[in-house]
This record gives structure tokens, sequence and C-alpha cells, in this order.
């Protein structure tokens, strides 16, 4: 890409944190372990309501008379008779009474999901996503007076207002702990377990690997002349622009987002007349070692006003 220097000039340096099962150190950069914890500071809790889904397996009858009906159509589609997506009013009426209310269905684990306010009120404590040391991921703290990150969120869905940053987003709640460390006559924690997490948003214990690497812009960030350049280039080249250049995948501090399920989203900064575009702090991934499951096995992204770290967060997913 040395023939564009133009984004050569928009390069960010991101750090792929690699995290591979196993229990960090409670003094550790890690994944989902103990944290270094303030003995006088209180545990942190989220006490806005939550939303709990409810899995009712279908009967083997309901079951049979889904599958019979999904056939019927495709047979119909097959012999022309109809079209392929086409449900019958029979067939929506023996639908709405097999859902019987319920929100969604699983076809892989055939169970009706149904979502509803959790009527417990009481707090859920929040777990521990992730810890980061400066001395092992110094480009996080670039800017900021502390030594050690800590990351961590309510396990539960939430209604999107509620939510830092408001974005269409209902996932965990997340927060992000600056410290100096050694200030902080800081013990090893023992979390409290939360009283109910959703299935998927509890890590796994990881170590991490951080390696840096060069990460370049989705083609929707590139300004136009730039973009429509590298689009041509890499056509000829025969390479895939985001598969082979940009928006470095998996867990992340830094770098740029990918826009894969919307178009480019710009963030912008909600702190008191700040509205700047907010920058990519850190990517929180699906799947691997950690086995979150985030959005629809996608990815968090936790942005960051690049101009005062007083001002909050915001939270968008892919
Ligand atoms: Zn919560
Ligand atoms: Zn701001």
């Amino acid at each position: 890409m040395a023939e564009f220097p133009q984004l050569g000039d928009l390069a960010r340096i991101a750090v792929l944190l690699n995290p591979t099962s196993g229990v960090p150190d409670a003094g550790d950069s890690g994944l989902g372990g103990p944290l270094s914890w303030p003995a006088d500071e209180p545990w942190p809790q989220c006490a806005v309501g939550h939303w709990i889904h409810h899995r009712d397996p279908l009967s083997a009858a309901e079951r049979r008379e889904w599958q019979d009906m999904d056939e019927a159509r495709e047979a119909r589609a097959r012999n022309g008779t109809g079209e392929h997506n086409v449900v019958t009013h029979e067939e929506a009426a023996a639908q709405k009474r097999i859902m019987n209310g319920a929100s969604g269905l699983d076809l892989i684990t055939w169970e009706r999901i149904s979502t509803r306010p959790d009527p417990c009120t009481d707090p859920v404590a929040m777990v521990p996503v992730m810890q980061l040391r400066a001395v092992d991921v110094p480009r996080a703290f670039e800017g900021r007076d502390a030594d050690l990150l800590q990351v961590l969120w309510c396990p539960n869905d939430h209604d999107r207002e509620d939510v830092a940053g408001g974005n269409p987003y209902g996932g965990p709640r997340l927060e992000l702990r600056w410290r100096r460390g050694a200030e902080q006559g800081l013990t090893t924690a023992a979390p409290p377990q939360p009283r109910r997490a959703r299935d998927g948003y509890i890590p796994q214990p990881c170590t991490l690997s951080p390696v840096e690497a060069w990460d370049f812009p989705e083609h929707d960030d590139l300004p136009d002349d730039l973009r429509d350049a590298v689009m041509e280039w890499c056509e000829d080249q025969d390479w895939d622009y985001h598969d082979d250049f940009a928006c470095l995948g998996g867990w992340k501090v830094g770098g740029w987002p990918s826009w894969h399920l919307t178009d480019l989203q710009p963030i912008t900064c909600s702190g008191t007349d700040c509205g700047r575009r907010m920058r990519l702090f850190l990517t929180v991934n699906s799947g691997g070692d950690p086995s979150l499951n985030v959005g629809r096995f996608g990815e968090l992204r936790v942005f960051v006003c690049p101009d005062a770290s007083g001002h909050p967060i915001a939270l968008n997913i892919q």
C-alpha cells in the first residue's frame, strides 16, 4: 500500500490482545480474572432494570408441525404452485399458536424465546471483563494519569436508554476504572457473584499476549477520492481491502472500528459542549477462549472522547 501515502497518514497502531485460556494473577493483565481492588472501595453494582430471556422447548408435536409447514412451503416452491416464502393464512395462524407470544424461535434447539423485565429489582454485581497494566499495554494509557485499567460490566441485557452512549444497543452496561495502582493500596478482590447473568456474558479467564500492529480504516472511513483509488488498486491486485488490510479482528485496544453490519455510524461525544468524533478504544470480541457472545456473536466496541478523559464512553455493537 506504499502507493497511498495518504492512507499511511490514517494508519493507527492497534494492540491485539490475543487472549488464551488461563487464570491471570490478580495483579496481572488478563480477562475474566480476579482484580486488584482498593480495600475501601465498594464493588460496583448495576441498579437499573434488566431484561431476562426465558427459553421454553417446543413439544415434539409442535416441532413436527412447524417442520411440516416448512416442508410444505418448500414443496409449493419446487412445484411452482406458490412463492417459496409465502405462508398461508392457516400456516400463519398455526405458527402464531405455537409461538404463544414468544419473541423468537431458536431453530437449533427448538425453543421459544421470550424476553421480559426481571421482576427482581435488586442490584446486580458487575463482573470483571478485563484488567490491563500499563507495563503490558502502554498504548492504552497514553494521555492518562493511570497505570492500571479495569473494565467491568453488568452481564445482562438492559433498556437501550440505560446503556452508555444511547446507541441502539441493549447489552451489558460497561465501566472503565482507571487507577494509579501503586497509590491505592490494592488487594486481591474475590468478585461477588452476580445474582443474574445472561449466557455468553461471563468471560472465561484468559491471559493476554499483546502485540502491536498497523490498522487501517474501513473503506467508509476513507476520504472519497482516496477510497476510490484504493478500491481500484485492490481490485487490480486481487486484494480485498477490508479483509486484507483494514480493521483488524479480535480483541484489540485502539485501531479502527469495522462497520460490517451497519454503514459507518460516526459516534460523537455526549460530554458537555463537546460533540467531538469519538475514537475506538477497545474491541470485545465473541467466541474464542473468552467464550463471550455479544450482539449476535459480534463485537462490542468501546469509544472514548479524544479530548477529555472525563467525558462519557459510548458503546456500539456490530
Ligand atoms: Zn445491569
Ligand atoms: Zn468529549
